[in-house]
């Protein structure tokens, strides 16, 4: 094995410093393959509880009225997702447009969105008109209010109580941290903040932004409550098997809104032709308990490897995991440009390539990114990036196979010490 890491360009040192990091994982990785095994038992009762076949992945166009896939599989979503209904389908572009659907189709002028997990993801301070931007749901008249978390990342409930009002009509919370520090919230923990909120007024609608969050855990914020449960599928519940896409899991009540917003008041979920993804879709989310274990491996043996070699990481390496991203500090842009050049060396599409920063629109420094993907901008694929500022952060996530990842940051070290910027302790030394 040694041999066939030295084969891919790792030297002697970087592979056994892995090993022995690795030795002490074993108990995590098995915990993770259990919870796997879990949710992997889950998807194919939903799919046979569906009675999912061959049928299902037939090819629709025009219209796509009376498409059996599509139909079916938005009832695998709902079964999965402990949920009423499901919205599941390639003309939701993305997680950001999916979110977007979920909710301008449930405001209404004058109502207000509630954010109680602080500053959402960025791609959603538009869509709310955080920044002022063609149209926001502002443009249409309905305000927006946010609670921040507390110090330790949790809710805080005074300000939650403080913050509803009359027309507080959706709450919105965000599983995981994405580009900020704070810890992911687990699903019992936004599971509490929808039962305080529904004991304020019952009628307040929930919805969780589950991106990267899907089979992380056993349970998902449906079966915790949530009205509308949002992601996308070139993250984890597509398997990194569907192209594009984005699902909303909810109520009937809810995802009947979404439909009429995505296609046309009248139309709903009847129309919509399915262009031939419905095998992906379903082999992806197949797959999906599988691969998202996968890159949860790469997350937790990155953060070990990175906080043994004297980087801070964000989850530290003992933490619990809520989500499959994860922050390593390098303090120097050498460090993080070290690291994305590995991970994209480590590639089986553009592996020949190197990642150079650049400035990218909307963003105040430069960038640098590390995939070599199958599916373009798919971030359940092995996938690196980072903003050249302090503290210099890589954010890191998933892998379709644990090999992979694996050798991504097997890949990543190897960079960073060729060029000199990580000493590698002595076999057993700290
Ligand atoms: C990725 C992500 C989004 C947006 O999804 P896109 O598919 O990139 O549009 C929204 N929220 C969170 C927490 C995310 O991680």
């Amino acid at each position: 094995m040694i041999q066939n890491y030295e084969s891919m360009g790792i030297s002697r040192e970087v592979a056994d410093f892995s090993c022995m990091v690795l030795d002490e994982l074993k108990g995590r990785f098995e915990e993770i393959d259990e919870m796997a095994e879990y949710n992997q038992l889950k998807v194919i009762k939903a799919m046979q509880d569906a009675r999912v076949s061959a049928e299902c992945f037939e090819t629709s166009s025009g219209y796509g009225y009376n498409d059996r896939g599509r139909d079916t599989l938005e009832e695998v979503y709902a079964n999965v997702f402990h949920t009423e209904a499901a919205l599941v389908r390639p003309q939701i572009t993305c997680g950001t447009h999916a979110l977007a659907i979920a909710l301008s189709a449930n405001l209404r002028p004058g109502d207000e969105l509630l954010s109680v997990s602080g500053k959402p993801y960025d791609t959603l301070e538009e869509v709310i008109g955080i920044r002022p931007s063609r149209g926001s749901l502002a443009e249409y008249g309905v305000t927006y209010a946010q609670v921040d978390l507390l110090f330790d990342g949790s809710f805080d409930f005074e300000g939650i109580q403080r913050a509803v009002n009359s027309r507080t009509k959706l709450v919105e919370i965000q599983r995981s941290k994405g580009y900020q520090t704070r810890p992911t919230l687990s699903v019992a923990q936004i599971g509490e903040a929808i039962a305080f909120v529904k004991s304020i007024r019952p009628d307040i609608l929930c919805m969780v932004d589950n991106c990267y969050g899907e089979f992380v855990e056993c349970a998902e914020p449906g079966e915790a409550g949530a009205d509308m449960v949002v992601g996308s599928l070139i993250k984890n519940p597509g398997g990194g098997l569907a192209p594009a896409g984005g699902y909303i899991a909810g109520t009937m009540e809810c995802v009947e809104q979404c439909a009429f917003r995505l296609t046309s008041p009248g139309l709903g979920r009847e129309v919509g032709a399915n262009f031939g993804v419905m095998q992906s879709f379903y082999q992806g989310l197949f797959l999906a308990p599988t691969v998202t274990a996968s890159a949860l491996k790469g997350a937790i043996f990155a953060a070990n490897l990175y906080e043994r070699l004297g980087f801070k990481v964000v989850p530290n390496g003992m933490e619990e995991r809520h989500d499959i991203i994860q922050a390593i500090e390098f303090g120097s842009p050498g460090g993080l440009i070290a690291f994305c050049e590995g991970i994209q060396a480590a590639a089986p599409v553009d592996s020949y390539v190197k990642p150079e920063p650049w400035a990218m629109p909307g963003y105040d420094s430069d960038v640098i990114m590390a995939a070599g993907a199958f599916v373009q901008g798919s971030s359940i694929e092995l996938s690196a990036d980072g903003p050249l500022k302090p503290p210099y952060a890589a954010y890191f996530q998933g892998g379709l196979t644990w090999p992979h990842a694996k050798l991504g940051i097997m890949k990543s070290l190897q960079r960073l010490y060729e060029k000199g910027l990580v000493r590698i302790p002595a076999k057993g030394g700290r």
